[in-house]
C-alpha cells in the first residue's frame, strides 16, 4: 500500500505532536513479530496520545479507504498485529494513562496502551488486584489484552478478560466515540455493546480506554506439584481441592515429564521436585484471602486424593522460594522448547472431560503424521486449555516444519471432533483463519461478516485478519 504525500501529512498533523515516526529502528520493531514469524512493513507509524487524535485519524482513513492495523505491545501470537500489506500501522503505546482507581468501588479506567504490569500495580497500590496474569504481562497492553480476549494464569478463578470489563472506549471506524466507559455492576439496557470489540482482534474499532474490575488482594498463596496416576486423574483433583478449598483454587496446570525433561534440560536453576514420576504433573495453587490460610484444607484434599490412588507423590512450597521454583517449571516450558529447537504450537480447548481423550488421541494422531515428532502437552487444564505443542524429531526441524499444515489440521480435527476450538485464548489473527472455517458454521460465518461489514463498511481496519475470505 503506498501513502500519498496529501493523506500522509494529514495523518501526521491528526496524530498530533510526537504522533509519528519515521525512525527506521523503531518501525522495523513494530512491523516484526516477537519470534519472527510474520514480517511486515508500514507506508507510516502513529503514536497517537489522545483519544482525539485516534478518532481524527480513523476519519482521515475512512475518507480515504486507507487500511490500518492498530497495535498495543506487539506480544500477540497470532500475528493479527502486524501489517502485512503496508497498512499504516496505529500504535497505541502513547495511550499509557491510567485515569483513575477506585478501591470503593473496585474500578480502574486505563488507557489503551497501558502495560498490563503497570495496572496490576495500580491495583496494587490501591490494595486491590488485577488479576489478569501472562507471561507477557511486562510488554502487552490493555488494549491489546481486550482485543485479544487473552486468558492466562488465573482464567480458573476470575475468567478471561471478557469477564473483567465493565466498559469501554472506542473509536468506529468512521471516527466517532462509542464511550461505553461505564462501570456499572447491572446494566441490563439492551445490547452489550462492548463485547463486540473485546475479541474482536481490532476489526471492529479502536479500543481506547477500558473500565476494568479490581478483587481483594490475595493474603498468601498455597501452592503444591503433584505427579497423578493418570492424565484422567487431574479433573477429579481438581474438583475434590475446589470443593476442600471452597473454591478457591486460582491456577490448576498440567505439566508433562516430556515438558518438564525439557525445562530441567534448558533452563538454569531448574530443579525437579519429583524425580522418580515419570507421567502428568499438575502445579496447583490456592489463593489465601486475608485471616484464611488454605493450606491445611489444601493438604487434606491431596491426601485423601493420595489414599485414593489419583496422587502418586507431592510436593508442597514452604516459602516464597520454594513457590517461584515450582512455577518456573510450569512457566518456563515454553522457552524450553524454543531452545530445544523448532516447535509446532497449538493453542486448543475441549471441554474438561475430554482432555484425557484429546491427550491420547492427539499423541497418536501426531506421531502417526510425523514419525519420531514429540508431543509436549501442556496447559489450563482447570478451563480445558492445551497447548498441545510439538517438538521436532531431534536433529531434524526441517521435517517438523515441512509439516506444519498437516500437524496443526490433524491436531484441529482432534479438537474440533471432541466439541473443542481451535483457538483457546491466543486468537485468530492471520495464522487461524483457514481453521476457523473447520469450526464455525455458515450461519455463524455469516453473521460475524454482517457484523464487520456493519461497522466497518470500508474494511479498513485490520482487514485480512481473524475473518476468512468468503
Ligand atoms: C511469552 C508470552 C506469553 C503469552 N501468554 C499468553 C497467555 O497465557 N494467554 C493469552 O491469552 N495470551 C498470551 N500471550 C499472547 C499475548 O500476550 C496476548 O494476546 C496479549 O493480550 C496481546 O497484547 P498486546 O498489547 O501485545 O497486543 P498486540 O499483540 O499488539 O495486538 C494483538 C491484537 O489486538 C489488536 N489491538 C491491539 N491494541 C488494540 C486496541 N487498542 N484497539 C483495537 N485493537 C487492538 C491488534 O490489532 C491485534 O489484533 C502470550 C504472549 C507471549 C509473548
Amino acid at each position: 500500500m503506498k501513502l500519498s504525500a496529501d493523506i500522509t501529512n494529514r495523518l501526521k498533523q491528526a496524530a498530533g505532536p510526537g504522533g509519528f515516526s519515521d525512525d527506521a529502528q523503531e518501525v522495523a520493531a513494530h512491523t516484526t513479530e516477537w519470534r519472527g514469524r510474520w514480517s511486515g512493513k508500514t507506508a507510516l507509524l502513529l503514536k497517537p496520545k489522545t483519544t482525539e487524535a485516534v478518532s481524527g485519524i480513523l476519519a482521515i482513513c475512512n475518507e480515504t479507504l486507507t487500511a490500518l492495523v492498530p497495535q498495543g505491545g506487539n506480544t500477540g501470537l497470532v500475528g493479527a498485529q502486524v501489517p502485512l500489506h503496508g497498512e499504516v500501522l496505529l500504535s497505541l503505546e502513547r495511550m499509557s494513562r491510567i485515569r483513575s482507581v477506585s478501591a470503593s468501588e473496585n474500578v480502574i479506567i486505563a488507557e489503551a496502551g497501558v502495560i498490563l504490569a503497570n495496572v496490576q500495580k495500580a491495583a496494587a497500590d490501591a490494595d486491590r488486584l488485577f488479576p489478569l496474569s501472562l507471561a507477557a504481562e511486562g510488554s502487552c497492553t490493555i488494549g491489546g489484552n481486550l482485543s485479544t480476549n487473552a486468558g492466562g494464569v488465573a482464567v480458573l478463578r476470575y475468567g478471561m478478560t471478557r469477564e473483567l470489563v465493565l466498559g469501554v472506549e472506542v473509536v468506529l471506524a468512521d471516527g466517532r466515540v462509542l464511550n461505553l466507559l461505564r462501570s456499572l455492576r447491572k446494566d441490563n439496557s439492551g445490547y452489550d455493546l462492548k463485547q463486540l470489540f473485546i475479541g474482536a482482534e481490532g476489526t471492529l474499532g479502536i479500543i481506547t480506554a477500558a473500565a476494568l474490575k479490581l478483587f481483594p488482594r490475595p493474603h498468601s498463596y498455597a501452592t503444591v506439584f503433584a505427579a497423578i496416576s493418570r492424565a484422567d486423574a487431574a479433573l477429579d483433583l481438581l474438583n475434590r481441592l475446589q470443593d476442600a478449598t471452597g473454591g478457591l483454587v486460582t491456577a490448576f496446570e498440567l505439566v508433562s515429564r516430556a515438558g518438564l525433561d525439557l525445562v530441567l534440560k534448558h533452563i538454569p536453576g531448574a530443579t525437579d521436585p519429583l524425580p522418580k514420576h515419570r507421567g502428568w504433573f499438575v502445579l496447583a495453587q490456592v489463593s489465601n484471602p486475608a485471616a484464611f490460610d488454605a493450606l491445611p484444607a489444601l493438604e487434606a484434599g491431596l491426601g485423601k486424593a493420595m489414599e485414593d490412588g489419583l496422587v502418586v507423590d507431592a510436593v508442597f512450597a514452604k516459602n516464597e522460594r520454594e513457590r517461584k521454583n515450582l512455577w518456573l517449571l510450569r512457566e518456563s516450558l515454553s522457552e524450553a522448547q524454543k531452545i530445544e529447537g523448532a516447535s509446532v504450537k497449538h493453542d486448543v480447548s475441549v471441554p474438561l472431560s475430554r482432555i484425557p481423550e484429546f491427550l491420547a488421541t492427539a499423541d497418536k494422531a501426531v506421531r502417526d503424521a510425523l514419525p519420531g515428532a514429540r508431543p509436549v502437552a501442556f496447559g489450563h487444564v482447570g478451563d480445558g486449555n492445551i497447548h498441545f505443542n510439538i517438538a521436532a524429531p531431534p536433529g531434524n526441524d526441517a521435517a517438523l516444519l515441512a509439516a506444519r499444515d498437516k500437524l496443526e489440521s490433524v491436531v484441529h480435527e482432534v479438537a474440533l471432533r471432541l466439541g473443542g476450538s481451535v483457538s483457546a485464548e491466543h486468537g485468530i489473527g492471520i495464522a487461524k483463519r483457514e481453521a476457523l472455517k473447520t469450526q464455525k458454521s455458515a450461519a455463524e460465518l455469516d453473521v460475524m461478516r454482517a457484523l464487520k461489514r456493519t461497522l466497518d463498511p470500508n474494511n479498513i481496519l485490520n482487514p485480512g485478519k481473524l475473518l476468512p475470505d468468503a
